[in-house]
């Protein structure tokens, strides 16, 4: 794999607890029928997690889940548009037939539509925004409120480093990365007092669907940036997202945690 180290600690993730961290609880994690949300989803599965599954496409949603159900997991999977409040509400009812509550939702589901502000089109900027932006305020706005209900939970946000530092190419996806930030930490000294947590994650260059189609010339150049020298594999986001669902982190909220290798630090 292009820019990895051959031996890294990032090999030894799974190992360093044999302790299942979300025994029992269930989970929510959008946009996690491939990448890092299925990552995440796999993760959380073998710690113990009943996880739905919410993607576009609802088979891919739930060969998702197959694949975690075939490793001795326990996941279901849905078909839902996170930026439809319809699709959103109906992954809220479901979650709570089918597995009784909802303890972690982690906000994944993403997409990238890159150019310049010259000739971004409005309807990008703003497909852009309604997917990672509004999607992110629907779940944790459904969620949250379930959670208030019940005093407990944990919410993950999926922003960027683009959202920090602003990327050329990216103006639709920094803003709606960088809005995240602001709906974490509103959304996390609201839902406090209810003992709900939620906190933001920043990866940075990782390898996933998202990214692997890359011109060579382009990661090259990124991989100059990355002190760690090396892209970030999606193992790497979903231990974060595991120590920030879990009670581990039972102090933490309103956190953003960059996952860059020390890139744009
Ligand atoms: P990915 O491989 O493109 O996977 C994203 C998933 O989200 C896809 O399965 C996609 O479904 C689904 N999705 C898209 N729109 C959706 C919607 N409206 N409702 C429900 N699901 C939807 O992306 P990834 O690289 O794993 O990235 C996951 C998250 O991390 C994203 O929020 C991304 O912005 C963030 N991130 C990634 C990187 C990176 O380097 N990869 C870096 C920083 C941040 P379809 O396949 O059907 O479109």
């Amino acid at each position: 794999m292009t820019g990895e180290h051959p031996a890294s600690e990032a090999d030894h993730l799974e190992s360093w607890t044999t302790a299942p961290l979300l025994e029992d609880r269930v989970a929510i994690v959008t946009g996690a029928a491939r990448g890092i949300g299925l990552e995440i989803a796999t993760v959380f599965a073998r710690h113990g997690a009943n996880v739905l599954i919410v993607d576009l496409a609802e088979p891919d949603a739930q060969a998702a889940a197959a694949s975690i159900g075939s490793a001795g997991g326990v996941a279901e999977g849905i078909g839902a548009d996170v930026s439809n409040e319809d699709d959103v509400d109906r992954v809220i009812q479901t979650c709570q037939e089918r597995f009784g509550s909802i303890d972690v939702v982690v906000n994944n589901a993403g997409i990238i539509r890159d150019a310049t502000m010259r000739k971004m089109t409005l309807e990008d900027f703003r497909a852009v925004l309604d997917v990672n932006l509004t999607g992110t305020w629907l779940m944790t706005k459904a969620a949250g409120a379930v959670m208030r209900a019940q005093r407990s939970g944990a919410i993950v946000n999926m922003s960027s480093i683009s959202g920090k530092v602003g990327l050329v190419g990216q103006t639709n996806y920094s803003a709606a990365k960088a809005g995240i930030v602001g709906l974490t930490k509103a959304s996390a000294k609201e839902l406090a007092p209810h003992q709900v947590r939620v906190n933001a994650i920043q990866p940075g260059l990782i390898l996933t669907p998202m990214t692997e189609n890359m011109r060579d010339d382009i990661r090259e150049a990124k991989l100059k940036e990355i002190p760690l020298g090396r892209i970030g594999r999606p193992s790497e986001v979903a231990a974060v997202a595991l120590f920030l669902a879990s009670p581990l982190s039972s102090y933490v909220t309103a956190t953003v945690t960059e996952v860059t290798g020390g890139r744009y630090a």
